[in-house]
């Protein structure tokens, strides 16, 4: 740190993302990206006039994006704004609408906090239940913004809709954050709600189920007006905020409802197949939705378990905080490697004597 750094920026932890290895020695099924591919559509898509076409902006309304996002997903295109990733959807968001501070739970996206500091926004951290449910009555006359993951992450479980409804209808005065980057997996969504209710934003994102975790591609639906605030920071920041080549990406990905419709089918029935084999080897887990699983095991510390599997080239996710230091999060893979995974993980505990 420089001794120029912001008061504010002192005390502030930055979000740690997953490890991102930069050769493929690893089976990584620790970030939640997809196993598969893009669309084919989307390389055809990006072809040289699309590239030539770079040395121009894009478009700052993203009209064709925008557009095709709300035709596929059933909603004005005044209810659509896109950003890069849903990361910079969910700071805009924390700028447009926390002032008055922001309520997440204490398990759930590890980025909130790191966004709320940014932002200079006090937080309410309310906990989940011990068997890891988000309540939604504890935030009952919150003042502020609130935001959760449904399904939350890393523990996969989701609240129903009705109950959003309820928190939203008894709460006008908060702006409700429903960040969906797991929906796709099988859960309820809560897009309904932004035609009934001023004060509710569902957050997608491209990266879990659209397989372009590296192009940076999110997207808030809400009320018109909600999406004016979100563009009056995006248009105070960066006009720009999502590039061509990934605006292309995005359509084609959205447009391929064929190819989306069986990528999720795969995740959703290996990842059922892995819950049995996961219960099979004296795991306890949490019933996801979403495409990974939030595991433990009574014999293993979760860190041994992260160690044990890296050091068999298999990288999965592990949380050194409270409540969840036991548990791993992997991230559904490939069918081959989902195998491989098992057998490792039957050959630690064999190791272990287990
Ligand atoms: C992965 C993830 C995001 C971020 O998605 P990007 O669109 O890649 O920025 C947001 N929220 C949750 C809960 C996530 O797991």
């Amino acid at each position: 740190m420089s001794a120029y750094l912001s008061k504010r920026l002192l005390t502030l932890k930055p979000y740690t993302p997953g490890e991102q290895p930069t050769d493929k020695k690893y089976i990584k099924l620790n970030t939640n990206e997809s196993p598969f591919p893009p669309s084919p559509k989307v390389a055809e898509a990006i072809n040289r006039e699309a590239v030539e076409d770079l040395r121009l902006y894009s478009d700052p309304d993203l009209k064709a994006l925008t557009g095709t996002i709300a035709s596929t997903l059933g909603v004005p295109r005044e209810c659509v704004f896109c950003g890069n990733g849903s990361d910079e959807v969910l700071c805009f968001s924390f700028l447009a609408w926390g002032s008055e501070g922001a309520a997440y739970p204490d398990i759930s996206y590890g980025f909130y906090p790191v966004f709320a500091g940014l932002c200079g926004i006090k937080s309410s951290v309310f906990p989940l239940s011990p068997d890891f449910q988000i309540n939604l009555e504890d935030y009952d006359g919150f003042k502020g913004l609130i935001v959760f993951a449904n399904p939350n992450a890393p523990t996969g479980l989701f609240v129903e809709v009705e109950k959003i409804r309820t928190l939203a209808e008894n709460n006008p005065q908060s702006v409700i954050i429903v960040d969906e980057a797991y929906v796709d997996f099988g859960a309820e969504s809560a897009l309904p709600l932004i035609f009934d209710y001023k004060n509710v934003v569902v957050v997608r994102t491209f990266s879990k189920s659209r397989q372009l975790a590296g192009a940076r591609l999110g997207f808030a639906l809400a009320d018109s007006e909600l999406i004016n605030d979100l563009n009056r920071v995006k248009f105070s920041f960066n006009p720009y905020n999502v590039n061509r080549l990934t605006a292309i990406a995005g359509e084609q990905a959205m447009l391929d409802a064929d190819y989306f419709e069986s990528c999720r089918a795969k995740i959703i029935s290996t990842r059922e197949r892995l819950k049995c084999e996961l219960s099979r080897l004296g795991f306890a887990f949490t019933d996801s939705t979403a495409n990974f699983v939030f595991a433990s095991h009574p014999g293993i510390s979760g860190r041994r378990l992260y160690e044990a599997l890296k050091d068999r080239r298999i990288l999965v996710r592990h949380f050194p905080a409270e409540r969840i230091d036991n548990y791993v999060r992997i991230t559904i893979g490939t069918e081959a490697e989902t195998d491989v995974l098992i057998s490792a993980l039957s050959d630690i505990l064999k190791e272990a004597g287990l």
